[in-house]
């Protein structure tokens, strides 16, 4: 494992690092008080160069490794870990194409990321489908014809307001049977009116294929309020073969491919969490005086201070080291996926709870960004598979 960063890594960073400090940080609790999807930001991390970062060179993506994404995603999460989720979704929808669409797959629905500011959707979740995706009931049935028709209902889905392509799994063949397939559903990016009308009454798309997308209103969540969170069901969409990515049984295998890259990049996001919530602490302590001296000289505030740095350390190695197994497309890159993905949990709810503690009552006020942290740090432990699905695949591995 090398801990060395290339001059281009750097430079990458520090270039995230400046837009975290300029576009995000100056307003973020103005930006998550109003509990609006930041699409300007979003916009601007585009042009940046911070999303799609895993599509293929050879349709002029970034193709970037997964210790650089790794580090991008932690540092646009020390701004905020609601909109570094919703840069990451798209490499979480758009990762299973890169791995196993073909040539003309990859242009048709990768391309338009490279070349505009879009968002996509990773549809996996259901409400009666959750830990155990393979319960889902959203299913594609064959038609003389060879297209499908979709149905089903997800719900939690990321972007999903404003996605412009879904990546949804759904069984196929028989809809209690176990095979899964992966299939794209492009539509037509919200509308100026749309967006400005906002989507309080969700949003509904009527493909020109056949079918439509009915898309909730977006969730009314405790944190990550920057990230824009809806249910999708799909109704009679048509899909036709060109659609389905790979193999139309293998959608399990795909979900694990992705899942084993998108569990570093949420271990990404908390330990950028637990980072921002020890800096923050760290300052509050430095500045505050009670009994005389400064809160982080006393010792049982210092031994905190002390807990919420090594937690910090650890995590992240274990991103490290996860990232380094995905890109060396190890045997055991699953077990540290969840490995990093739990111990940098551990560490963004450790850093903010604590953080807050030591901010004492004025930790527990809403214009101290430690507050928000708190509020934003419970997701890592639950998304991309909660904590006891990490430790039974752990398990799993090492019994
Ligand atoms: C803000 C947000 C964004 C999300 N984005 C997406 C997205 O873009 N796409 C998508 O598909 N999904 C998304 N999700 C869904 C997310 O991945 C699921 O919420 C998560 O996988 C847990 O599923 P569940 O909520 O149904 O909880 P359940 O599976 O019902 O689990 C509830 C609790 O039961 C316990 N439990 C579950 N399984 C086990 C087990 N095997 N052993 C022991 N205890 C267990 C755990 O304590 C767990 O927390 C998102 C969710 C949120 C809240």
């Amino acid at each position: 494992m090398e801990f060395n960063l290339s001059d281009h890594q750097r430079m990458y960073l520090e270039t995230v690092r400046r837009f975290v400090k300029t576009e995000i940080l100056p307003h973020i609790l103005e930006l998550d008080g109003k509990h609006a999807f930041p699409l300007e930001i979003i916009r601007k991390a585009w042009e940046t160069g911070i999303l799609n970062l895993s599509i293929p060179g050879d349709i002029k993506g970034y193709e970037m490794d997964a210790v650089s994404s790794a580090l991008i995603i932690e540092e646009l999460s020390y701004g905020d870990s609601g909109i570094a989720t919703s840069a990451m979704c798209n490499d979480l929808a758009n990762a299973v194409i890169a791995q196993n669409g073909s040539a003309p797959q990859q242009e048709a629905f990768l391309r338009p990321f490279v070349d505009h500011p879009l968002l996509a959707s990773f549809c996996l979740t259901e409400p009666g489908a959750g830990s155990d995706n393979s319960a889902m009931t959203t299913f594609m049935s064959r038609r003389e014809d060879g297209t499908y028709l979709l149905n089903g209902a997800k719900c939690f889905i990321t972007n999903a307001s404003y996605a412009s392509q879904f990546t949804v799994f759904c069984k196929v063949g028989k809809p209690t049977g176990n095979f899964m397939a992966c299939v794209i559903v492009p539509v037509a990016a919200p509308s100026p009116e749309e967006l400005s009308a906002g989507f309080d009454q969700g949003r509904k798309v009527d493909l020109p294929t056949g079918g439509s997308i009915a898309v909730g209103k977006p969730e009314d969540k405790l944190g990550q309020r920057l990230s824009n969170t809806a249910a999708v069901t799909f109704e009679d969409v048509v899909i036709a073969p060109e659609q389905i990515i790979g193999d139309r049984r293998l959608g399990f295998r795909y979900v694990i491919e992705v899942l084993d890259y998108a569990r570093p990049m949420v271990a990404a996001i908390g330990v950028g969490l637990a980072r921002r919530a020890l800096d923050v602490t760290l300052n509050y302590t430095r500045e505050r005086k009670q009994f005389g001296q400064r809160i982080c000289d006393l010792p049982v505030a210092r031994d905190t201070l002390t807990a919420m740095w090594k937690k910090v350390e650890l995590a992240k190695l274990a991103l490290m080291k996860s990232a380094c197994a995905l890109e060396e497309k190890t045997e055991d890159r699953g077990l540290y996926a969840s490995l990093a993905k739990n111990t940098a949990a551990e560490a963004a709810l450790y850093c903010a709870n604590e953080g807050l503690h030591l901010h004492g009552g004025y930790g527990f006020m809403t214009e101290y960004e430690i507050s928000k942290l708190v509020r934003d740090a419970h997701i890592i432990d639950i998304y991309e598979g909660v904590r006891e699905v990490q430790n039974m695949i752990i398990g799993r591995e090492i019994c």
